[in-house]
């Protein structure tokens, strides 16, 4: 055995060496105790064992390894660990942090602290026949025995001697059933000798074998033999792009079965938890009980029991997750698919590491050899211009599956309403004639409202006053539930006051619009229909969240209205028309992604309506109906709106015909920020030239009671971006070492989105 570890500690520290004690053996990927510091204990991952003494004096010994026989950390998540840390510039120690679920691993003041924190797995309580009735004559004297005087004695008996025969039935699956039944029977025959129990660690029943696939139509089969030819000539990254409604779920089915098929992992990557209720009960009905969700909105305790299960997986696996199930032990991954590959939310923003889980997906995939398939309707510019390009596999679909036809989408005029008197608070009156009809019709409606842009705030009727965030600079969000005002970056709240303070008129009133003003409106304008909102304030838990959809599903709510959050993915068969109360703010956004983003909402949004054979209809209200992306988004062309938008980013020289890496300076004093700014930016311009731009303000420059100021580099694609970040590395550890700046916090976020 070596007689050293370097070790990775879950802090902002590079990986640190320990001795092995005598004795002790540990593999690669293993998660160890070790004290680093005066009196402090963690949890670590061994990443390399050798026999090179290191040169401190003081070396410290590992204390024990955790999850006896459990590698806790393949090969391949090792690779990716240090790839993310050396591509998006932070430590090795701080993608642990988000790697790891936090039970795993435990750090305290002591050895026994710790132990005390460490997980422990449930148990449950297995039950088998006691070994002299494995005779037959016994077995056959005891059943005559309870047969006639107590029969259930006698059926429970049967059930356990069965069970024990049946390769797919364990014994942990009848004392689950029979448990639940009549816990007296089981403990009878206990006391009499007959059956044995013993408690294990809750173990997974994986019966499922043989999977439902749906069959699918012309054009899907074609697009399925093209991604599997690609992959079958070693091509390791492809995108299927197909409209909203072709059936891109059961193309990922099938390549998911083939995966499972040959006995490796595939994982299924979706947009935060928005998706996985309903996908999840799709994908159960063909995997069964191969499917392992994982987000988190789980509980500690779950997130640990999946890592910990996967981790002595043999392969096999189905995991459906939020991005951060890109770390989970899968060794023997075969496929990732990555759906709405487009969706900004793949990125972590903070904190570190900022990874991107759909460039991680690629990257590991190509490490590994095996397969990532990025699916969307609207691609993002850079997975198409790899399509385009011939870095990627591309497969297209091009229509819905079945009788469903694409929406009709038209636009609706705002000013021009407003101007014939056809509008009524919020709505145009197409858009309130389209909605009678529809509920008149029996069908659902979806109204989108855009929250970012138009935050609900409150002002003085009189002077204008806008109550601000006192550490951000901000206003103030108004929820109208508690008359309270809420910092949407810091969550400081306050109750709205009676008076304003400036000209101490009347207390301040509600400005701008949001979901929940949208909400009530709907509901005062059609009485008889049932109105439900979906949005960041209504969905509190996951459970509040289902209930939600379960009631639209099930038709026991007529409306819904929601933000961002009802435009990804859902599919339901009574939506047949979707409303968007005002596109502007999505146009006039000083993002240079704006447009993009814009399409690709309005495209997914539009893509609720009409998925079965009702044909849809979309309104779109907006102040420019001429706008080229709306008339882009009416036509459904994808392609006339992504080469319009490269061509801007060419000339703009942005991604992805360059790299970013923008960093972000913090400090409470405004002065020295600054000051340090400058100097930073005067030694960033001395190595980079022109492809630095800043210092510059961000959007928001006071958060927390911090001031910001904001710097940003431009890599041109074809130069090293390796080069690069070295330069920055070594700019940013001076800069650090400084006397005059090194109290500035500086945050370095690499592919921002
Ligand atoms: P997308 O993800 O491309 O928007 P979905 O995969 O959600 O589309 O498919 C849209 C709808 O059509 C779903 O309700 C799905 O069940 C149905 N569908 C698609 N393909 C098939 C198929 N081959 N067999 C049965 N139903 C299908
Ligand atoms: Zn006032
Ligand atoms: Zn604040």
């Amino acid at each position: 055995m070596p007689h050293y570890a370097d070790i990775v500690l879950p802090l902002a520290q590079p990986a640190y060496t320990f001795a092995l004690p005598e004795g002790m053996t540990v593999k690669e990927g293993q998660a160890v105790v070790v004290q680093f510091g005066a009196r402090k204990f963690y949890t670590g991952i061994v990443f390399g064992l050798h026999d090179r003494r290191p040169a401190s004096p003081k070396i410290k010994s590992v204390v024990r390894v955790l999850y006896e026989g459990t590698v806790l950390l393949p090969a391949s998540q090792r690779t990716l660990w240090e790839w993310i840390a050396s591509y998006y510039m932070c430590t090795v120690g701080e993608v642990m942090r988000a790697a790891l679920p936090a039970l795993m691993k435990p750090s305290a003041d002591s050895e026994q602290a710790l132990s005390e924190e460490e997980f422990r797995p449930r148990t449950e309580v297995y039950l088998q026949l006691a070994p002299e009735l494995r005779d037959e004559a016994h077995f056959h004297e005891a059943c005559e025995r309870l047969e006639r005087r107590a029969p259930k004695q006698y059926a429970a008996l049967l059930e356990i001697a069965t069970a024990e025969g049946d390769a797919h039935l364990s014994t942990g699956e009848i004392a689950r059933r029979l448990l639940g039944a009549d816990y007296g029977v089981l403990r009878t025959l206990e006391r009499k000798g007959l059956i044995r129990s013993a408690e294990h660690p809750r173990t997974q029943e994986r019966a499922d074998t043989r999977f439902r696939l749906p069959s699918l139509s012309e054009p899907q089969l074609r697009a399925l033999a093209t991604l599997r030819n690609a992959f079958a000539a070693g091509r390791t990254a492809a995108l299927l792009h197909g409209i909203t409604g072709s059936g891109k779920t059961e193309i990922y089915i099938h390549l998911i079965a083939g995966t499972l098929a040959r006995g490796e992992d595939a994982l299924l990557l979706v947009p935060e938890i928005a998706l996985t209720a309903q996908l999840i009960g799709r994908l159960e009905r063909i995997f069964g009980s191969r499917v392992t969700a994982y987000h988190s909105k789980l509980t500690p305790r779950c997130r640990t029991e999946v890592c910990l299960r996967l981790a002595r997986s043999s392969g096999g696996e189905l995991v459906v997750g939020a991005r951060s199930a890109l770390f989970l032990p899968l060794g023997r991954l075969g496929l990732i698919v990555v759906d709405e590959e487009h969706d900004a939310s793949y990125k972590q923003s903070d904190p570190a590491p900022r990874y991107n889980a759909r460039d991680c997906a690629v990257v590991l995939a190509h490490r590994l050899g095996c397969r990532t398939l990025l699916g969307s309707a609207t691609p993002s510019l850079e997975s198409w211009l790899n399509a385009r390009s011939g870095k990627y596999a591309y497969a297209f679909l091009g229509e819905r599956y079945g009788a469903a036809r694409p929406p009709e989408i038209l636009l609706s005029d705002t000013l021009r309403a407003a101007r014939r008197g056809e509008r009524h608070s919020h709505f145009n009156r197409l858009l309130l004639d389209r909605i009678g009809a529809t509920l008149a019709r029996g069908g659902q409606v979806m109204l989108f409202q855009n929250r970012r842009g138009f935050s609900p705030y409150v002002a003085c009727g009189a002077c204008g006053w806008t109550p601000r965030c006192p550490e951000c600079n901000v206003t103030l969000t108004y929820h109208k539930a508690g008359a309270r005002l809420v910092c949407h970056y810091c969550g400081h709240t306050e109750a709205l006051p009676p008076e304003c303070p400036v000209c101490h008129g009347a207390a301040p009133v509600p400005m701008g619009f949001g979901t929940e003003k949208i909400e009530e409106e709907i509901a005062r304008l059609f009485p008889e229909a049932h109105v439900a909102r979906l949005d960041r304030d209504s969905v509190t838990s996951e459970r509040a969240y289902r209930g939600i959809l379960a009631d639209f599903a099930e038709h026991r709510t007529d409306i819904l209205v929601g933000t961002q959050m009802i435009a990804k993915g859902l599919d339901f068969d009574g939506v047949e028309l979707v409303g968007v109360l005002n596109a502007d703010n999505l146009l006039h956004n000083p993002d240079f992604r704006a447009s993009e983003r814009a399409f690709q909402l309005l495209v997914q949004v539009a893509g609720r309506a009409g998925r079965r054979a009702e044909p849809g209809a979309v309104v779109i209200q907006t102040a420019e109906p001429g706008h080229p992306l709306l008339q882009q988004v009416v036509a459904g062309d994808y392609e006339a709106m992504a080469l319009g938008q490269l061509a801007e980013r060419e000339s703009f020289f942005y991604p992805p015909y360059a790299r970013l890496i923008a960093l972000t300076l913090r400090h409470r004093d405004a002065v020295l920020l600054r000051d340090g700014a400058l100097r930073l930016a005067a030694r960033l311009r001395a190595r980079f030239g022109r492809r630095l731009l800043g210092p510059m303000a961000p959007p928001v420059d006071r958060i927390r009671g911090e001031y910001l100021v904001g710097l940003l580099l431009k890599i041109e694609s074809g130069a090293s971006t390796a080069r690069a970040r070295e330069l920055l590395r070594e700019e940013l550890a001076a800069f650090a070492a400084d006397s005059a700046t090194k109290s500035i916090t500086v945050v370095v976020n690499v592919d921002p989105q």
